[in-house]
């Protein structure tokens, strides 16, 4: 570990009078070209001075400086509360989970892989005999050129099945067997149609003849023909025979016709709904899935398409390219003996493929080289992307920016830690300077300058306790920091309670497991390890996920979203299938709850108030004064997602968005209740000298202040204080929380619900934003749950949990493909001794 101490060459970041949310007129000095990591525990503000000071104005003066209009927003959306900020380099943010990504981005695309590999197929790639070169666009799904024409580029298609529109075949036609058909009218008709075409309608569909069948579900014919409504076949017969006057000329359309044609047109969302019920999603006939054109797919590097090439982990792609960059440009697999390649093709081979394996060497070195270029964004943790987001930085090699990074280590094992730190020392040793929010110790120690926010959390820190080298740290009593820094204390480990039970899964595939069996304690506290990437998640949350929910007869959440087809289609977040059995004492667990990291809401709308439930009794108590009383205001009026109470310029946004030419559009205040988000004359009722605007503008410690003498309120208020969110605000939007802050609320709710009969509660590094000092009190709260009898299983990394959990299961021994495997099982005095364990080594140091 090299660590330099900051000199006066570099210089400092000098802030002044910084007041930004909850600072108390900070002043703080900060060494450029170091990393610099700001401490805390949760809500003290390291995010207002690193975010939302020293990032935002970089990101103001930046602006400024390309685009007039952007200022006159900026005076509109607040700059930073800060006196002055004297030699700030201009910074570069990685955030977690805040920032969306699109649902068609992978990790070929945003890491930029992609265009390289592209420009290599295009320009070094096999070629079939005769064909003509295809030009890097080629090789692109989301181009006219490189698209499938049959799918258009999505890789799959919409299509019907008989099983799908006919569910029921041993009803009859006239029974509405062909459930697709329009329910009304319509389907009437259509019966009608087919009696005078001469179909039978009173035979089970199944007996009816396959041909007769096909046509009436796929047939593309419109036939027109008189049609006789009321009438039995046999009349209708008659009346065909002696040309009798029809009631009116009918015209046949088969039911595939019907639904397609109803999915693609019909202006109703519940019609559209309805039509997708009778599809199927399968993979398109002419790409299987690979979404580029044949001719695209003819061109081959190292015998693969680059479809295939593109499923390969990052770590085998950078070996098929090795030989390559090294200039053994004739010997691939895909030209055995073939004639040498013309110069300027091997040059450009040598230095694409170069270019690539050195990419791929950064992004493995943070533990990420199980990772596939395919690989969709949104099926990435918060973690992962930071870290993806973070190799291409690296990569891009600028000079003198500050990264401003949000707990690059979310997510890591202790050994993938000591990667990332390297990496960061080499953005250091290019000539950058690094601003990191961090909770891991591992990281703390590392730092060259430690600013340390606190002491505690909301109006009760804001202060810099500590600006300087760590080792002064030591000696700052107010820092909880401090404590867990350098006098780690010892929390109280009680002995591992012993398994009330198991369940056993046996042969589960699921992403990189294939076919294991474990058995999972039932009434303890267990926590699952393993390098990033091992098969935590794929083990826990998603297969013991799915056989439980099945097992208890719940069905997944339907995914969220409309049905425009492109992202039915396109929806790279549908899950993959889990394999296995579920067996042993299953029939004991009554409940199960996921706390997972996804987002409580997709918009601004759901917010901790509404999400908790306790909005709802807020409402009640402002309907209740007697002001309210006399105007009738019901608690509806003090929602501001329906019309009555709510400001209606912004339909109860609070902000309304504004488009930016050339930038992304940004929302500012609305201009008529500049925020409060309610009308005037619902702000002029009062509860406790509060109006509701101001209520939801509480932080969580202050509301318990405020409702303490309201049962209902106060418990969800202290249940949210208990898991270290004391800090947020009732109002603030679910779509600002992060991963760990969502998954801390969600956990929340579930805990002052009154639960009876045995639950198990599954949850993915809840300790993901927590401060030592935070992860003691969750740590209590999850003992709570083990101690009521129920069983809790944890995916973890910190140290402290893991040695106090009463049940340990490794998995390993590495990532990806390496991965997959359970290398160590039992109470972490065991697992500690274990051979072969990347965990144990860390874990036995933590418990000594
Ligand atoms: P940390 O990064 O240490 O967890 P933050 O800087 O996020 O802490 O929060 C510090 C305080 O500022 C908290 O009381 C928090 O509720 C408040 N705060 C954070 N973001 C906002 C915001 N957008 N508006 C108002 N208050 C905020
Ligand atoms: P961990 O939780 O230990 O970090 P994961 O279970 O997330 O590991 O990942 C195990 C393997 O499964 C990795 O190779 C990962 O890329 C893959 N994987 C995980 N989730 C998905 C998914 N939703 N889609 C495709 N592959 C996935
Ligand atoms: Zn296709
Ligand atoms: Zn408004």
């Amino acid at each position: 570990m090299s660590r330099s101490a900051p000199t006066p060459r570099d210089g400092f970041v000098q802030v002044r009078g910084a007041r930004e949310h909850n600072l108390k007129n900070v002043d703080v000095n900060l060494p450029r070209g170091a990393l610099v990591v700001f401490t805390g525990v949760s809500g003290s503000g390291k995010s207002s001075l690193a975010f939302g000071t020293l990032y935002a104005e970089a990101q103001r003066r930046y602006l400024d400086s390309v685009s007039p209009y952007a200022r006159r927003l900026f005076n509109q959306l607040g700059t930073p509360d800060v006196d002055r900020i004297d030699g700030l380099p201009p910074a570069v943010a990685l955030q977690q989970g805040r920032g969306v990504t699109s649902a068609r981005s992978t990790v070929g695309s945003l890491t930029t892989l992609n265009n390289v590999l592209r420009l290599l197929y295009s320009r070094a790639g096999d070629y079939p005999g005769g064909q003509g070169i295809i030009y890097a666009e080629g090789f692109s799904p989301n181009t006219p050129e490189g698209a499938c024409p049959e799918c258009h580029g999505l890789g799959r298609v919409f299509d019907v099945t008989e099983a799908s529109m006919v569910p029921d075949p041993s009803l009859t036609i006239r029974e509405r067997a062909i459930a697709a058909w329009p329910t009304a009218w319509g389907g009437q008709n259509q019966r009608d149609i087919l009696v005078t075409l001469g179909y039978d309608v009173d035979t089970p569909w199944r007996d009816l003849p396959q041909r007769d069948r096909d046509w009436i579900l796929f047939t593309d014919e419109q036939p027109q023909v008189p049609v006789y409504p009321g009438f039995t076949p046999e009349e209708t017969r008659r009346a065909l025979k002696r040309r009798a006057e029809p009631s009116y000329t009918g015209t046949f359309t088969s039911a595939r016709r019907h639904v397609l044609h109803t999915f693609a047109t019909s202006g109703s969302e519940s019609m559209k709904r309805r039509a997708a019920s009778f599809m199927v999603i399968r993979e398109c006939p002419v790409c299987h899935g690979k979404r580029l054109t044949r001719e695209a797919l003819g061109v081959t590097f190292a015998g693969l398409d680059i479809a295939d090439f593109s499923r390969l982990p990052l770590s085998r792609a950078a070996e098929l390219l090795a030989p390559a960059a090294r200039g053994d440009t004739d010997r691939l697999d895909g030209r055995p003996g073939g004639p040498p390649r013309p110069q300027e093709e091997a040059l450009a081979l040598t230095r694409l493929a170069g270019d690539l394996c050195a990419r791929i060497e950064v992004l493995g070195r943070l533990g990420l080289g199980y990772l596939t270029l395919e690989r969709g964004t949104p099926t990435l943790s918060p973690g992962e992307l930071q870290r993806l987001r973070l190799a291409t930085q690296l990569y891009s090699n600028l000079f003198g920016v500050v990264y401003v990074l949000d707990e690059p280590s979310a997510g890591l094992h202790p050994a993938d830690t000591e990667a990332l730190l390297g990496a960061l020392d080499d953005l250091k040793a290019g000539g950058n300077s690094l601003f990191v929010v961090e909770h891991d110790l591992a990281v703390i120690r590392h730092a060259d300058w430690i600013v340390d926010v606190g002491p505690a959390a909301g109006q009760g820190g804001g202060e810099v306790l500590y600006s300087g080298p760590p080792a002064g740290l030591r000696d700052v009593a107010a820092s909880q920091t401090a404590r867990h820094l350098f006098a780690p204390p010892t929390p109280p480990r009680p002995a591992p309670r012993d398994p009330q039970g198991w369940l056993e899964v046996q042969g589960v595939t699921r992403n990189n497991l294939r076919g294991l069996d474990a058995r999972l304690p039932l009434g303890v506290l267990t926590a699952v390890t393993g390098v990033s990437g091992s098969g935590k998640s794929s083990l826990i949350t998603q297969a013991l996920g799915d056989l439980l929910g099945a097992h208890l007869g719940l069905t997944p959440p339907a995914p969220e979203g409309g049905t425009d087809p492109a992202d039915l289609l396109s929806a790279d977040d549908a899950p993959a299938p889990t394999g296995g059995t579920l067996g042993g004492d299953v029939a004991r667990v009554k409940r199960l709850v996921q706390v997972t990291q996804s987002p409580i809401g997709r918009t601004p709308r759901s917010n901790l108030a509404t999400y908790t439930g306790l909005f709802d009794h807020v409402r009640s108590l402002f309907a209740a004064t007697p002001l309210a009383r006399r105007r009738h205001y019901r608690p509806g009026r003090f929602s501001f997602n329906v019309r009555g109470g709510r400001c209606e310029h912004c339909q109860g946004e609070g902000w309304v968005m504004v488009e930016l030419l050339f930038l992304p559009s940004v929302y500012a205040p609305c201009p008529v209740c500049h925020g409060a988000r309610f009308n005037d004359s619902t702000l002029e009722v009062k509860w406790a000298d509060l109006n509701i605007a101001q209520v939801l503008d509480l932080t969580v410690d202050a509301a318990a202040d405020v409702f303490a003498h309201e049962p209902p309120i106060a418990r969800a208020l202290s249940t949210l204080q208990e898991v270290g969110l004391g800090y947020l605000r009732l109002g603030q939007p679910a779509t600002e929380l992060s991963g760990g802050e969502a998954q801390r609320v969600k956990l929340a709710s579930e805990l002052q619900k009154a639960t009876r009969g045995h639950t198990v509660y599954l949850l993915d590094e809840p300790t993901t934003g927590l401060h030592p000092s935070d992860v003691e009190r969750l740590h209590a709260q999850l003992r709570r749950l083990v101690d009521a009898g129920h069983t809790v299983m944890l995916v973890e990394h910190d140290l402290g949990l893991i040695a106090a959990a009463d049940w340990v299961i490794d998995l390993g021994p590495g990532a990806g493909e390496d991965g997959g495997l359970i290398v160590a099982q039992g109470t972490p005095e065991q697992v500690a001794r274990a051979s072969g364990s990347r965990t144990a080594p860390y874990l036995r140091r933590e418990l000594d």
